[in-house]
């Protein structure tokens, strides 16, 4: 971490911008934030003085600060998340946003134990099910309608609404047993009244993913879009695909949320092919999805530029898409006055194996690295995260590589 205490101010120089709408410069900046965070001066070779930090951006692109839309971060509330040091800024992340981790009965800790220690900006899809992920798959937070307090959802909104965006519903029979598409609904109904979109998982059926679609409406974001599962897989069935493009038209969100078990590159690949982009990419990371298969947003973005998604798309999927889920402004991200929030970061030549949810292998021949991540003046150093070895675990139902 640079310059957190001094409070100097911060001059980045000569980096590329990307992402930043028509303001966009056409060529390297330099970028001067003071000692508030806010941008004090943008342009060509500016001055130095010795009062600054000086980062050389040597040429890299600057997009506006990269949002993951699909995390799991309530580390120590619940058995499956990761802590958000490992998965923000560290990693070119500078908004992380939480889906469900926590629900109303332990949204209060979620709130003073890690969005408000955090220096990541961090928003939260509020779980339908009151206890939210604490043993996640082992404790259904969605087994029957005892499972949810209509009553205290909104009154925990009320009090957190500065930091919940949305309602998150699992729809999948491992969760939710036999109970079909009845959650997604309650949800869909609260989500209404409180005037926020819903994200639902789509996975195991019941609910099946057609299902889900037509009870979705514009905004809502449906995560894991392009997962390679038996009865929820897209390419299964050609009816599912139209309407999956036709919702994808109309205004629902198709967020990748890659996960342990959720993304599939030839799901992917196809889709892109006959022209149905992913609006937001994400990378659902928890403890069981970081070492195998996902590792971090960098190379999440690198996969799907590796199926034949453009460069610009790619950014935008980060950065614009998401923002626009959580209401945060792209507005004017590079003018004077503003607050810093930016990710500095390379795209190199690759010859790294990443593999899929589905155990598909794939070289990434152009991978994303951060090299900063810019909150107000600091620019915290940023690389991909390197997975440790697998391990095998041993569970009560048998053996899994960790
Ligand atoms: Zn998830």
């Amino acid at each position: 971490m640079i310059g957190q205490q001094e409070r100097k101010p911060l001059l980045l120089t000569n980096v590329r911008p990307i992402g930043f709408g028509a303001e966009t410069p056409g060529s390297a900046v330099d970028i001067l934030i003071d000692g508030n965070g806010r941008i004090a001066q943008v342009g060509p070779q500016l001055s130095v003085s010795c009062e600054m930090i000086c980062v050389d951006g040597k040429g890299a692109w600057i997009s506006p600060g990269w949002i993951d839309l699909h995390v799991h971060i309530w580390h120590g509330g619940t058995d499956i998340s990761v802590r958000p040091s490992e998965c923000g800024a560290e990693r070119g992340v500078t908004t992380l946003v939480d889906a469900g981790s926590a629900g109303e009965a332990n949204f209060h800790g979620f709130r003073q134990y890690i969005i408000e220690p955090s220096r990541e900006r961090i928003k939260a899809f509020l779980n339908l099910g009151s206890i939210g992920l604490v043993a996640c798959n082992r404790v259904s937070e969605l087994r029957d309608i005892r499972d949810i307090d209509l009553d205290r959802i909104l009154e925990c909104y009320s009090e957190n609404s500065e930091h919940i965006v949305g309602i998150k519903v699992r729809a999948s029979h491992v969760i939710t047993g036999s109970w079909g598409v009845t959650p997604v609904k309650l949800g869909k109904k609260i989500s209404k009244i409180l005037k926020v979109p819903m994200m639902v998982h789509v996975g195991e059926p019941p609910a099946l993913y057609d299902e889900v679609l037509e009870v979705l409406g514009p905004g809502d974001v449906v995560t894991h879009c392009f997962n390679g599962k038996a009865g929820s897989s897209i390419l299964e069935d050609e009816d599912l695909f139209d309407l999956a493009q036709r919702c994808a038209g109309e205004g629902i969100r198709l967020d990748i949320g890659h996960g342990g078990a959720s993304f599939s590159f030839k799901v992917a690949e196809a889709a892109i092919k006959r022209g149905l982009m992913p609006f937001s990419i994400s990378t659902d990371l928890h403890g069981h999805s970081m070492n195998f298969p996902v590792w971090d947003l960098a190379t999440t973005m690198s996969k799907l530029l590796c199926v034949g998604m453009p460069f610009d798309k790619v950014v935008a999927a980060v950065t614009h898409a998401p923002a626009s889920v959580i209401k945060l402004s792209m507005e004017n991200r590079l003018a004077v006055g503003q607050r810093a929030d930016f990710t500095v970061f390379d795209l190199v030549d690759s010859d790294v194996e990443a593999t899929d949810s589905n155990g598909d292998v794939a070289v990434l021949e152009k991978l994303f690295e951060p090299r900063y991540a810019v909150i107000g003046s600091e620019a915290i150093a940023a690389s991909r995260y390197i997975p440790r070895a697998r391990r095998l675990v041993r569970h009560s139902h048998g053996y899994s590589y960790r």
